[in-house]
């Protein structure tokens, strides 16, 4: 997600007054220039200096945001600011005022302000601020002050590496006066750039008039990166077939930044014109997860990151971005992350049927569905993309991730596509549609994008593409806004894969989780409304005690008692709950709700004519 951009409705007379205002004003003002500099960096805090020139008589209100583009819930980057100083044109220190736990104010400042001030970040993933010996590790948002009212202008941003070490720059950000000088257009683009400020190894590659660059800090050999960069390139050539062709990049290339190091965390976060993956993985060791991020984190500088959601646009920096569209935004990007990696040789079959598996089960298994559609999961964003609650929550039941979820509804939507039209009109038709209205266009401004759609306009372009309207809107307010599960046994079977239970025949209380704590079997995680152990009062922090009237111990002892039953057996279980009430209670048990995809070539069904057509043309090279 990318952009804090202030932009109302005007007529076309006053937006060019706008225009012509907004180029005045950038002329009169100076950039506004950022120094990052790291005197101990062992220590892991980043000394930041920012002069705002040409400011107003108004007092400047400089803030440290709470939401960082590319995540959907809120955070405190201002936690982690302290030691902070303004000074005046002439240098004399300003008295500055926190009105919030977000802000500091400046007042009388005669029209230039320079603050100082210092940032602790111990954090390498997409959205925080990591600094160490070995690298500076920075996520805008987490790291730097800007201030109200000056989102127009440019900025101008100055690294200075430790004594003695020879670091190098990776980013978005537009190339400046020196390798260690760089400047952004406007404060939204600011944002959306992360800078990777390391002893980096730097891989180039291009697709057509398209520049990719590949910057690694890494523990890896040189070997094992080159290697790495030819399935990157085959994930991007594989990707752009999508589409047809790729987004133009504004600063002339498209940044890959990864961090593949024991100290970093698992993530992987888009912006427009980069992308920052991290990983404790090495790529000798862990080769596959690495590429499963390049693939979906790349589909990305289509698919959110110029194909917006309007929920998302503009992207505001002091408050959560709720979308109802991220089962598209982030799980239409899931599937074709799977789809690409199969497509470009890289996954095979097999780990295709797992990924089509996880999507099935998200959506006809999983109990969030029996409350929540995926526009009501994709809201849930907002709280669920955070840390862990301080308290509990029934998000385990009562929430399924827009992603699978989302990879099940384009999963239904491609074969369903397909399934009506012979193989005619297909997902990547909606894809390239979502693409020419609301993407490729661009904004006005650099970063911008002034077609953003909303849940209607997809709707819209589905019904282009397959020529049915009423289609279209069925789809929507069964799968999207509604909470039907769609036939994928039959969809699947015209690509010649079986959809089958995992565990044909076995008798399911629930998937419970069972812990042994303090000599007592309990059930450890929330009991799903969808379970025979719900209907039979079972909750979580219930100790269980006996089985068919037999004592157990563990989460095998309850396995076995269950082992002796068929679904629709019943079963008497005597429990404790947590106020210490021993009860005995009925559980009516239902079969394995679990599923899984398999390839029906490895099956004794085998493979008609007709299902290796269909299937070809879904997922064979382009
Ligand atoms: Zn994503």
């Amino acid at each position: 997600m990318t952009r804090h951009v202030l932009r109302r409705r005007f007529c076309l007379a006053s937006l060019l007054s706008v225009i012509v205002w907004l180029t005045a004003a950038s002329h009169a003002a100076g950039p506004i220039a950022y120094r990052f500099s790291f005197p101990e960096p062992q220590h892991r805090w980043m000394q930041v200096e920012v002069s705002f020139p040409d400011l107003p008589a108004a007092a400047l209100e400089l803030r440290m945001s709470r939401s960082s583009p590319g995540r959907y819930s809120l955070h405190d980057f201002a936690k982690n600011v302290y030691d902070v100083h303004a000074f005046d044109g002439d240098g004399r220190e300003l008295p500055t005022a926190r009105p919030d736990a977000y802000g500091w104010t400046v007042a009388n400042h005669g029209g230039r302000v320079t603050v100082r001030y210092k940032i602790y970040g111990d954090l390498v993933d997409g959205t925080y601020l990591g600094i160490d010996t070995t690298h500076a590790h920075i996520n805008m948002p987490a790291a730097v002050m800007w201030a109200r009212g000056l989102d127009h202008r440019p900025s101008t941003l100055t690294f200075t590496p430790p004594a003695g070490a020879r670091w190098q720059v990776a980013t978005q950000l537009h190339p400046g006066s020196d390798p260690l000088t760089l400047t952004a257009p406007n404060l939204s683009y600011l944002m959306d750039s992360p800078v990777e400020f390391g002893p980096l190894t730097v891989r180039q590659f291009s697709v057509g008039s398209r520049t990719f660059r590949f910057a690694a800090h890494h523990l890896d050999s040189a070997g094992d990166l080159d290697d790495f960069m030819k399935d990157v390139e085959k994930i991007v050539r594989e990707e752009g077939l999508v589409f047809g062709e790729f987004p133009e990049f504004e600063p002339g290339f498209y940044t890959f930044l990864a961090d593949y190091l024991p100290y970093a965390s698992g993530d992987g976060m888009e912006h427009r014109n980069s992308t920052v993956m991290t990983s404790t993985g090495s790529i000798r060791a862990g080769r596959r997860a690495l590429l499963e991020t390049v693939a979906h984190e790349f589909f990305h500088t289509w698919n959110v990151e110029r194909i917006r959601p309007r929920s998302l646009e503009p992207f505001d920096l002091e408050r959560a971005n709720m979308s109802g569209e991220l089962w598209l935004a982030e799980g239409f990007t899931q599937y074709y992350g799977s789809l690409s990696l199969h497509r470009a040789g890289i996954a095979d079959l097999r780990a295709l049927s797992d990924a089509l598996t996880e999507f099935v089960e998200a959506a006809a298994v999983g109990p969030g569905r029996a409350v929540r559609s995926a526009e009501d999961m994709s809201r849930m964003a907002v709280f669920t993309d955070g840390g862990v609650p301080v308290d509990r929550t029934n998000w385990p039941i009562a929430y399924t991730s827009y992603y699978p979820f989302g990879g099940a509804i384009a999963l239904a939507l491609d074969l369903t596509l397909r399934d009506r039209s012979d193989s005619r009109v297909t997902l990547d038709d909606f894809m390239r549609a979502m693409w020419r209205v609301h993407g490729k266009p661009g904004g006005a401004r650099e970063g911008d994008g002034d077609h953003p759609y909303t849940s209607a306009d997809a709707e819209a372009r589905l019904a282009e593409v397959s020529g049915d309207a009423p289609f279209a809107a069925g789809f929507f307010n069964r799968f999207i806004r509604g909470r039907d599960v769609a036939d994928y046994a039959t969809l699947l079977a015209r690509a010649g894969f079986a959809l089958r239970p995992r565990s044909p025949g076995r008798p399911w209380l629930g998937d419970l989780r069972l812990e042994h704590r303090g000599g007592r079997l309990l059930i450890a995680d929330l009991v799903a409304s969808t379970t025979p152990a719900y209907a039979a009062g079972l909750e979580q922090d219930d100790e269980l005690r006996q089985v068919d009237d037999a004592r157990v111990q563990s989460a095998e002892d309850v396995g076995a008692a269950l082992q002796r039953h068929r679904p629709g057996d019943r079963t008497r279980v005597t429990y404790v709950d947590r106020t210490g009430f021993e009860k005995t209670t009925t559980v009516t048990l239902a079969a394995d709700p679990h599923l899984e995809v398999v390839p029906v070539d490895a099956t004794a069904a085998g493979m008609t004519p007709a299902q290796r057509a269909f299937r070809e043309r879904w997922l064979g090279r382009r």
